[in-house]
């Protein structure tokens, strides 16, 4: 059987600044430096601008503590005011990045199609993405979660290979549960990221999908995550709100003790 190390990773969102990210992730260090520190990998991902900070502490200190960004450009360089460059992410040696976050494909109109170049720039400069894929609530409501959600697996996956997708880290966020309370049953999160698995293994193989990590993301807090780890097919929790408090986000990845 496959042991999939579990992954935790704090998606701050547009908050925290690079003086308070130091503050943070010292935090973070200090309260995971034990053995049980080695029983989930931990990942921030903060805004860009604290990417640099953050860097410099993880590296100084030599921290276990991993980091990326919440976005990527789908592009390398060149006229394009705002972005922020697969290049330029694996310069400060992001381990990951988010990839199509609800929030994203909401607000900046990101499709399929445009999560899937990212995927590839990503891949292309050694980062590993965390492809969120998730329905709303009218999906939710019409019983469309399972289809909804693989074609968004479809979509964020296509033309990548094996030797690829085996390390993407997949994130089942409903959209309908992320930042309002209203966390996912743990047989919820499970049915959509078993589904997500068994198609991971009709596009790839069974051996792929045991390796690959999905997360469950959406409303995850202290008292909710054991059940929610609990399910066969969830391995790891993609945590917004929960993240931006230290002492809540280490009692979310010692969740076992
Ligand atoms: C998220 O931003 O990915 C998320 C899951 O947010 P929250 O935990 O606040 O629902």
């Amino acid at each position: 059987m496959t042991t999939r190390t579990p992954l935790m990773a704090g998606n701050w969102k547009m908050n925290l600044n690079h003086l308070e990210a130091i503050a943070h992730v010292q935090k973070l260090a200090f309260a995971l430096a034990d053995k049980d520190y080695e029983a989930c990998e931990v990942a921030v991902l903060p805004p860009f601008t604290d990417l640099r900070s953050v860097q410099t502490l993880v590296d100084g200190d030599k921290l276990k503590i991993k980091y990326g960004a919440q976005d990527i450009s789908a592009q390398d360089s060149g006229a394009y005011t705002g972005e922020i460059s697969g290049p330029m992410l694996a310069k400060l040696k992001c381990s990951y990045v988010a990839v199509g976050h609800s929030e994203r494909r909401q607000y900046h109109n990101e499709t399929d199609q445009i999560c899937n170049a990212k995927v590839k720039a990503a891949y292309k400069h050694g980062l590993t993405p965390i492809l969120c894929v998730g329905e709303g609530l009218e999906i939710r409501k019409a019983g469309q979660q399972v289809q909804y959600t693989l074609n968004q697996v479809d979509g964020g996956l296509k033309d990548i290979p094996a030797e690829q997708a085996e390390s993407i880290v997949i994130a089942y966020e409903p959209v309908w549960a992320i930042g309002t309370g209203e966390v996912a049953t743990p047989e919820d999160a499970q049915e959509v990221c078993g589904a997500i698995r068994g198609r991971l293994a009709e596009l790839y193989s069974q051996e792929l999908a045991d390796k690959v990590r999905i997360q469950y993301g959406g409303s995850v807090k202290s008292g909710n995550v054991a059940a929610i780890m609990a399910q066969p097919d969830v391995d790891g929790a993609l945590v917004g709100g929960a993240a931006l408090d230290a002492e809540e986000f280490v009692k979310i990845v010692r969740f076992r003790d």
